[in-house]
């Protein structure tokens, strides 16, 4: 019986299914989906300096038009 494996979403090789970590490319891969295709593991770093950017900017926006004038 042949070792069970899902893709990398990165590279396309092929690792196993269990595997937390692409063997090629050495990126975080998550469980397989339902085209036995690894997810891409939810980058949480990525989305929180997203959102501090995003909340940086929107009190900058609401300084200049609300609070300067004052
Ligand atoms: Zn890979």
């Amino acid at each position: 019986m042949p070792e069970p494996t899902k893709r990398c979403p990165y590279c396309q090789a092929r690792i196993t299914t269990d595997s937390k970590r692409c063997d090629v490319c050495d990126k975080k891969v998550g469980p397989p989906d339902e085209f036995n295709i690894a997810k891409k593991p939810f980058n949480w770093s990525g989305y929180f300096s997203a959102a501090v950017t995003g909340g940086a900017f929107f009190y900058f926006m609401y300084w200049l038009f609300v609070l300067k004038d004052k």
